[in-house]
């Protein structure tokens, strides 16, 4: 008997999931402004005029926007000091009407984004960077997660797709994607971890034996198909600005999975873009909403 290739697989649709939980965020705000409770209040920080962090901001800006939070921008010459932005940042942590707050980075070289994260609230890092809600990762009672290893599992969890027992391989271990995720895999996935990264030897030797695999390396192109085992759930949070004269804008933004060739192997793929990228912010919206939550219920 032949062997049964399979051919059906489903592609996870971030969007549509962004898409619904935002939903669910304004109905809550609007439920909490009829109740007279506290609307969520976002604030953003914003240094010099990369534009790639505008865009970024710009789309964080108008998610806020379309759930109903309140939001601010603070924007600041790349020339700032580091002690500086330190005091702005004091300023919106004693802010009682700022539940959550971020600084967009990159930051200029010469500011450190370990000192500037290390001093934001965590109970108001809705970003999920400091050390306090990396670690709580592995406690009882989470606070406020990393989002996007956060939105990654959201979206397993909205697709069913189980992780109990499963083995999943990452590959990236970087402190704001690859080794959150594997935490969060384990301890709320209770699935089996490999982690994987620029140093390991025989990436593909790993990657086959991934029921569940997970990229997040910013390689384009770096998983292909001889890497991915029959009917396994592949998951590209790789994000790749790749110009060339053959996209339409001139550039288009590339995931680390060959997407074409992978695609017919698995059972879920998500897609780049439209997979993992819209729920990074569902995931900053959720974090501001629970932030608020916990601060004025
Ligand atoms: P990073 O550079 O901090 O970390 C990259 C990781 O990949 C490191 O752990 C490194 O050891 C590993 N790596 C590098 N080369 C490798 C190789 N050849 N084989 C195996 N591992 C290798 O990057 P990051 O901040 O974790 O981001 C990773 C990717 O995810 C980037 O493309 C980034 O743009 C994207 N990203 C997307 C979102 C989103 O919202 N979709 C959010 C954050 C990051």
């Amino acid at each position: 008997m032949e062997d049964t290739i399979q051919t059906t697989y489903t592609i996870i649709d971030g969007k549509k999931i962004s898409t619904d939980i935002k939903t669910e965020i304004a109905l809550k705000v609007a439920a909490r402004k009829k109740q007279g409770k506290k609307i969520p209040h976002l604030a953003i920080i914003l240094i010099g005029d990369d534009g790639a962090s505008q865009t970024y901001v710009d789309n964080k800006v108008k998610a806020c926007k379309s759930v109903g939070f309140h939001y601010t921008m603070l924007r600041f010459a790349d020339t700032i000091s580091e002690e500086r932005l330190m005091k702005h940042i004091d300023h919106v942590n004693n802010d009682d009407d700022v539940d959550g707050f971020i600084v967009q980075l990159p930051l200029p070289p010469h500011i450190s984004v370990e000192r500037i994260t290390e001093n934001i609230r965590s109970d108001k890092d809705v970003d999920g960077f400091t050390n306090h809600n990396f670690g709580s990762i592995i406690s009882k009672h989470p606070l406020l997660m990393p989002a996007t290893p956060f939105g990654v599992m959201e979206l397993l969890r909205r697709y069913n797709i189980p992780t109990e027992g499963k083995h999943a391989v990452v590959i990236g271990a970087s402190r704001i994607v690859g080794a959150p995720l594997s935490m969060m895999l384990t301890e709320q996935g209770h699935a089996t971890v490999t982690i994987c990264h620029k140093y390991t030897r025989d990436l593909s030797s790993y990657t086959r034996m991934a029921d569940i695999l997970l990229v997040a390396v910013g390689k384009p192109g770096l998983v292909t198909a001889d890497m991915v085992k029959e009917g396994a759930v592949v998951i590209d949070i790789g994000t790749t600005r790749v110009e060339g004269p053959e996209y339409q804008k001139g550039w288009a933004i590339k995931g680390d999975v060959d997407f074409k060739n992978v695609a017919p192997k698995t059972s879920y793929i998500t897609p780049v873009p439209g997979g993992v990228g819209p729920m990074t912010i569902a995931s900053l919206l959720l974090n501001t909403l629970r932030a608020t939550e916990l601060r004025n219920p």
